[in-house]
C-alpha cells in the first residue's frame, strides 16, 4: 500500500510537522539563500543609511541653527549709530556663557564689522556670496553659521559659532537604531523566507529525494506516495516527471524480471530439445498428483513408466547429434499425441524419457500402459532425412502408492525396473520388485567389500596361456583379476567373478585405480618370467572408464620404466565400447600408447559396435574373436561365419587374430582349419597364479595336440 502524503498544518506548512521542521533549519541551501538574502538587505539598508545619515545631520543642524537664532534675536538692541554694536558687552557674555552660542561677529548689511564676541570665528564676510557659507569644526563640536537680517528682523547680519557636541551624539543613536531595526529585519525576513522556502522548495525537494531514494532501495516495485504537489509549478511538476520515471522504470524491471522468470523456468523446468518437461519438473508433477490424491489415496494410483532408447548412442555417433536430436524430438512427440492429454511426458534424460499418468478401469495396471509405450515406439520407424530408424526401447514401470508412497522415489523404482530390463538385453519391459531393490542393495554391499578389498590386498592376478595355433608356441597370457572374497564359509571365502564385479568397478570408477593396480602387477610377474628367460607376452585388460578417466599414457610409461618390461612384451586389451565414448581422445590415446611400443588387441571382437571404419584408423596389432562365436561356432552357421569373417578381415587388415574360449579339440580345429593365428582357453588351461602359471610353462612342451583327451 502506498504511504499517505504528509499531512499539512492549518498554515499548509506541513514540514513544520515532525522532522521536516527540523530539517528546515538543517537545510544548507535554505541557509545559503536566507543567507545571500541576508546580506542583501543589510547591504542595502547600509547604503541607505550613509544617504540618510547626511540627511539626519543636516537636520539637526538646522535645528541648532534654530536654537542659536531664538537665543541670539532676543538680545539685540536697537542702536542709536548706524555703525554702532546692536548688542552690548554684557549681554554677549551672557549670550555666550548661557547658551549654545560660542561667540559671535555682527556686521552691517554693507559687511561693516559691527562687534566681536566671545571664541573667535574662522567665517569672516568679505562679500554677498560669503553670506551663504556655514562651517564645521573637525571634531564636529563648533558650527558656524549666518544670519542674515531677514532671520533677525533686523539690519544686521551676524555670523555664530554655535555647540554642535549634541549633534554627533544624536548620529550615533541614530545609526545605532537604525542597525538595530535592520537587523531585526532581515532576522525577520530570513524566518520568513526559510518557513517560504522550507514550505515551497525544500519540502518538495525533500519529497522527491525520499521517494528517489525509496525507488533506488527496491527500483522494481518502490511503493511512493502520490504527489500531493500541484503539477503546474516547476517543482511540482519536476516531482511528477521523477514519479512518473519511477513507476515506469518499476514496470520495465518487472517486466524484463518476469520475462527471465519464464526464461529461467524454462531452462529449469524444461527440456530445450523436446520442449517437454525436464526430470525436475516430471516429479513436480507427480508430487503435485500424489498431494491431489493424498484424500482419496485409497482409489487413485498413477503409472511412473520409465523409457530408455535402446543403443540410441550408436544412432548418435553414427549418424551424428543432428539426427540423434531428431530422433529424441520424434519419441516425444509421438508419446505426446499417442498418450491421453492427461499423461505427462518428461524426458528424464539423454534418452529417456518418463511418463506418468492415473490409473483407471479403462487403461488398466501400470504394466499395460509400459506396454503401449514401448509399442509407440516400436510401431513405426522414425524416419528423418528421408532415412528410417527403427528405435526399439527398454522400460521400467512403477505404480503409485505401491511402490513408494514418495513420488521421487517411485520413479527411481522405475529407473531401477529400467536398469533391469537394460541389464536384460534391452527391448523389453520390467515392472519394479522390491527384489530389485535388494539386488541394488547387494551391489552396493559389493562395492563397499571391493573398495576394501583393494585396499586390503585382498585382489590377485591370474594368468591364462595363449598360444601360436600354428606352431604351438606358448607365446603370451592373458592377465585376469580374481577376488578372494573371504566369508565364514568353511574354505574361508569364495571368488567372485570379475564379471559381476568389473561392471561396477566401472559404473563408480573404482576400475581405475584397480585397473593401474593390475597392469603394475602383471609387469612386475612378467619382468620375472623374462629375467628367469621367457619372453611371455601379458596381455592386460583396460576397461573404457580407465581409458578416460586416467593418464593412461603416462601412467604406462611409468611402469614400463619402473618395471623394466620390454614395450612389446605388453598388450593392451580393449573392448570396442572405447571407440565409441570419443574417437579423437580414443585416436591420440591408442596412437601415443602405441609409441611406446605397446600392442594392442581388440577384445571380444563381434559383440560391440563392429564399425569397420576405426579399424583402419587406428593402429591395432590384434582382433580377439568373442568366445561367444567360437562357443557356437560348430553348431550355428551365423556364429561360424560370423568367426571366419572377422578372421578373414583381420588378416585383410594385416592383424593377427586370436580366439578366445578354445574348449575342445573341435573348436581347435575349426580355428585352425580358417586360418586363425592363436588360441586361448579352457582346453589348454584355466587362468591360474602366477607360480602355477610359471610350472605350466615348465611343464609345456610345445606341442597343442598334448592337450588332446
Ligand atoms: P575377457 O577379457 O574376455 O577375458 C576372458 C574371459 O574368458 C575370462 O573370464 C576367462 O577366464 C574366460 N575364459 C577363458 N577361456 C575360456 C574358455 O575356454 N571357456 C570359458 N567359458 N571361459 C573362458 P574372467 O576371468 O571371468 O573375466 C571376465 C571378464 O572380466 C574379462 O573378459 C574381462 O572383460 C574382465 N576382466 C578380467 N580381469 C580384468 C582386469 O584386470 N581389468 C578389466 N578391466 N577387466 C577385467
Ligand atoms: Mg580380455
Ligand atoms: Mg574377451
Amino acid at each position: 500500500m502506498t504511504p499517505p502524503p504528509p499531512k499539512k498544518n492549518a498554515l499548509g506548512l506541513g514540514f513544520l510537522n515532525g522532522s521536516s521542521s527540523v530539517q528546515i533549519w538543517r537545510s544548507r541551501l535554505s541557509w545559503r539563500i536566507a543567507g545571500a538574502v541576508f546580506m542583501t538587505i543589510l547591504l542595502v539598508q547600509i547604503a541607505i543609511l550613509t544617504l540618510t545619515i547626511k540627511q539626519e545631520e543636516m537636520k539637526l543642524l538646522s535645528e541648532i541653527r534654530e536654537v542659536g537664532r531664538s537665543a541670539i534675536a532676543p538680545v539685540l538692541d536697537n542702536p542709536s549709530g548706524i555703525l554702532e554694536s546692536p548688542m552690548s558687552q554684557i549681554k554677549a557674555n551672557r549670550l555666550v556663557s548661557s547658551t549654545i552660542v560660542n561667540g559671535l561677529t555682527i556686521y552691517s548689511p554693507d559687511l561693516l564689522l559691527l562687534g566681536s564676541y566671545g571664541e573667535p570665528l574662522t567665517i569672516t564676510l568679505t562679500s554677498q556670496e560669503s553670506l551663504s557659507k556655514t562651517y564645521r569644526s573637525v571634531d564636529g563640536g563648533s558650527y558656524e553659521v549666518v544670519y542674515r537680517p531677514n532671520d533677525l528682523r533686523r539690519p544686521f547680519i551676524i555670523v555664530a559659532r554655535l555647540n554642535s557636541e549634541t549633534v554627533s551624539g544624536h548620529i550615533i543613536d541614530y545609526v545605532r537604531q537604525t542597525i538595530l531595526i535592520v537587523l531585526l529585519l532581515s532576522a525577520f525576513v530570513t524566518t520568513v523566507l526559510m518557513i517560504t522556502l522550507g514550505y515551497w522548495l525544500l519540502e518538495p525537494l525533500l519529497f522527491m529525494r525520499s521517494n528517489l531514494k525509496i525507488a533506488q532501495q527496491n527500483p522494481e516495485n518502490p511503493k511512493i506516495p502520490e504527489n500531493p504537489y500541484e503539477e503546474d509549478d516547476e517543482i511540482g511538476g519536476t516531482i511528477e516527471m521523477a514519479q512518473k520515471l519511477i513507476r515506469t522504470n518499476a514496470e520495465n524491471m518487472q517486466q524484463v524480471r518476469s520475462a527471465a522468470e519464464d526464461k529461467i523456468h524454462k531452462l529449469a523446468y524444461y527440456d530445450q530439445l523436446t520442449g517437454l518437461p525436464n526430470r525436475t519438473l516430471f516429479i513436480q508433477k507427480l508430487t503435485e498428483n500424489a498431494f491431489t490424491s493424498s484424500e482419496d489415496t485409497n482409489t487413485r494410483q498413477f503409472a511412473v513408466i520409465t523409457l530408455d532408447l535402446d543403443h540410441f548412442k550408436d544412432i548418435n555417433d553414427s549418424m551424428g547429434h543432428n539426427v540423434g536430436d531428431a530422433i529424441l524430438r520424434g519419441v516425444g512427440k509421438r508419446l505426446k499425441s499417442a498418450l491421453p492429454k492427461e499423461a505427462v511426458v518428461a524426458r528424464a534424460g539423454e534418452d529417456e524419457f518418463a511418463v506418468t499418468m492415473e490409473l483407471s478401469d479403462e487403461t488398466g495396471p501400470a504394466r499395460d500402459i509400459g506396454d503401449k509405450v514401448a509399442d509407440i515406439i516400436r510401431s513405426e520407424p522414425f524416419k528423418v532425412y528421408n532415412e528410417s530408424f527403427q528405435v526399439r526401447s527398454s522400460v521400467g514401470v512403477a505404480t503409485y502408492p505401491k511402490d513408494g508412497t514418495d513420488p521421487s522415489d517411485v520413479l527411481k523404482n522405475a529407473d531401477i525396473a529400467l536398469n533391469r530390463a537394460k541389464e536384460e538385453g534391452r527391448d523389453r519391459i520390467r515392472e519394479y520388485s522390491e527384489d530389485f531393490d535388494k539386488a541394488v542393495q547387494i551391489r552396493f554391499q559389493l562395492l563397499r567389500d571391493l573398495r576394501d578389498a583393494l585396499e586390503n590386498e585382498d585382489l590377485t592376478v591370474y594368468y591364462q596361456p595363449q598360444f601360436n595355433l600354428h606352431n604351438g608356441d606358448l607365446i603370451g597370457a592373458e592377465a585376469l583379476i580374481r577376488w578372494w572374497k573371504k566369508d565364514n564359509s568353511k574354505d574361508g571365502g569364495s571368488f567372485v567373478s570379475p564379471a559381476d564385479f568389473i561392471p561396477i568397478a566401472e559404473q563408480s570408477g573404482l576400475i581405475v585405480p584397480i585397473g593401474a593396480w593390475v597392469l603394475k602387477e602383471a609387469c612386475r610377474t612378467a619382468q620375472t618370467w623374462h629375467e628367469a628367460g621367457k619372453n611371455i607376452r601379458i596381455a592386460v585388460n583396460v576397461s573404457g572408464e580407465q581409458f578416460y578417466q586416467s593418464d593412461l599414457v603416462s601412467y604406462t610409461e611409468e611402469v614400463l620404466k619402473k618395471t623394466g618390461v620390454e614395450p612389446k612384451l605388453l598388450e593392451m586389451e580393449i573392448t570396442e565400447s572405447v571407440f565409441m565414448d570419443d574417437i579423437t581422445i580414443a585416436l591420440d590415446t591408442l596412437t601415443r600408447l602405441h609409441q611406446l611400443g605397446v600392442e594392442l588387441a581388440i577384445d571380444d571382437f563381434g559383440t560391440g559396435y563392429s564399425s569397420l571404419s576405426y579399424l583402419r584408423q587406428f593402429s591395432i596389432d590384434r582382433l580377439k574373436i568373442d568366445q561367444s562365436f567360437i562357443r557356437n561356432a560348430l553348431n550355428n552357421a551365423d556364429d561360424a561365419a560370423i568367426a571366419k569373417t572377422i578372421i578373414r578381415l583381420g588378416h585383410s587388415l594385416n592383424l593377427k587374430v586370436i580366439a578366445e574360449g578354445v574348449e575342445t579339440k573341435d573348436h581347435e580345429k575349426f580355428l585352425s582349419d580358417e586360418g586363425c593365428d592363436e588360441v586361448q582357453g579352457f582346453r589348454y588351461a584355466k587362468p591360474m597364479p602366477d607360480h602355477e602359471f610359471w610350472e605350466f610353462v615348465q611343464n609345456y612342451n610345445g606341442d597343442l595336440s598334448s592337450f588332446d583327451g
